[in-house]
């Protein structure tokens, strides 16, 4: 779709083909110097073990036009060290995290024309990707991959101002307690699949997900980092090896400490002790923070602050980090890097 087609006010989160994605490729041990292409199609063997064995990693990240004109991407070093990380745990070779932030950037100059305006709420949301590609059929690491960054532009989440919605606890596992869960890899979401799947016939906005090993301590809600605030002001996340380590969660621990004054806490939160918080909601990159009403579990439903209001410090939060996305709130240092 050509940019000047696209309704900005009325934009989901659907795929849109914009102009140009960045490309490399690993051979032989080396990345290329990798470039923007304008073909958004991948041609690869049909042996690669991407497709058959799950050795592909993912990130997203989100860049902002600002009331002055300007763009800000948000933190895209901390999504780089991520996909580093990723590639560790699944044998694929790393992206440098200069390299990862220039291809960034290129992408967003490149589809300047598909950012929306400043004041729809909607963003250039980028996708970036790592796929171990070739002719290799055995059970083993490919030789070969492609990184890949491609982008889109999305409306905001909550189109008419941040709305709770409810949560049910599942009993499928998303990840093994040593397993891939820390990892943001596409297997561990074709095995969440079902459960998102019942939480949605039963009406509920997703599913929650328990650690694996006991079923009794919160790791994620959906494909969502979870967080409390205690009845004395606490900000609190749940802490476990295989929980994805979001950015926008790690965002929210600095700003609750030092931008609202409260306590700041990573560590377990058990299932049986939801009545210790006073609100709660889910963060990522897509909604940054969706208000959690209710969570059920089992035949017990517990409601935090509201079923349809938003509390007040989740709305600060929610404020503050968005304020600083979009550049109208100051930033602590290097969160934002600008591309224009
Ligand atoms: C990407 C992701 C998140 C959110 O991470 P952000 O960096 O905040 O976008 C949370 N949980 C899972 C499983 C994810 O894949």
């Amino acid at each position: 779709m050509s940019a000047k087609d696209i309704d900005f006010n009325n934009l989901g989160f659907n795929y849109i083909k914009t102009d140009y994605r960045f490309r490399s490729n690993y051979k032989d041990g080396q990345w290329d110097a990798g470039e923007l292409t304008s073909d958004n199609t991948v041609t690869i063997s049909e042996g690669s073990p991407a497709l058959h064995y799950g050795q592909q990693c993912f990130e997203g990240l989100k860049a902002y036009r600002c009331k002055d004109g300007s763009i800000n991407l948000f933190r895209p070093d901390r999504n780089a060290v991520r996909m580093q990380q990723s590639c560790q745990r699944l044998l694929m070779p790393e992206v440098p995290t200069d390299v990862f932030v220039e291809a960034c950037r290129a992408v967003v100059k490149a589809n300047e024309a598909y950012i929306p305006p400043y004041g729809t709420g909607g963003s250039l949301y980028l996708r970036p990707y790592l796929i171990g590609v070739g002719d290799n059929i055995g059970v083993s690491p490919a030789s070969e991959y492609i990184f890949s960054i491609f982008c889109m532009p999305v409306g905001p989440y909550f189109a008419g101002g941040l709305t709770p919605t409810n949560f049910v606890v599942s009993s499928y596992d998303r990840a093994a307690p040593n397993g891939t869960g820390a990892a943001k890899v596409g297997g561990n979401y074709a095995a969440s699949f079902i459960a998102g799947k019942e939480a949605h016939e039963r009406k509920f906005s997703d599913a929650i997900y328990l650690d694996p090993a006991t079923h009794t301590y919160i790791e994620e809600v959906g494909a969502a980092n979870f967080f409390g605030i205690t009845a004395n002001d606490e900000f609190v996340t749940p802490l476990s090896p295989s929980i994805l380590p979001s950015i926008t969660k790690y965002s929210l621990l600095y700003l609750a400490e030092h931008r609202l004054g409260l306590k700041a806490t990573e560590r377990k939160v058990a299932i049986a002790d939801l009545a210790e918080f006073k609100e709660a909601g889910a963060c990522g990159t897509a909604a940054v923070i969706s208000p959690i009403g209710g969570i059920q579990h089992g035949d017990d439903f517990h409601v935090f602050y509201s079923e349809t209001e938003v509390g007040p410090i989740t709305k600060r939060l929610y404020d503050e980090l968005v304020g600083i996305q979009y550049g109208d709130v100051e930033a602590p240092a290097d969160w934002i890097v600008k591309v224009n």
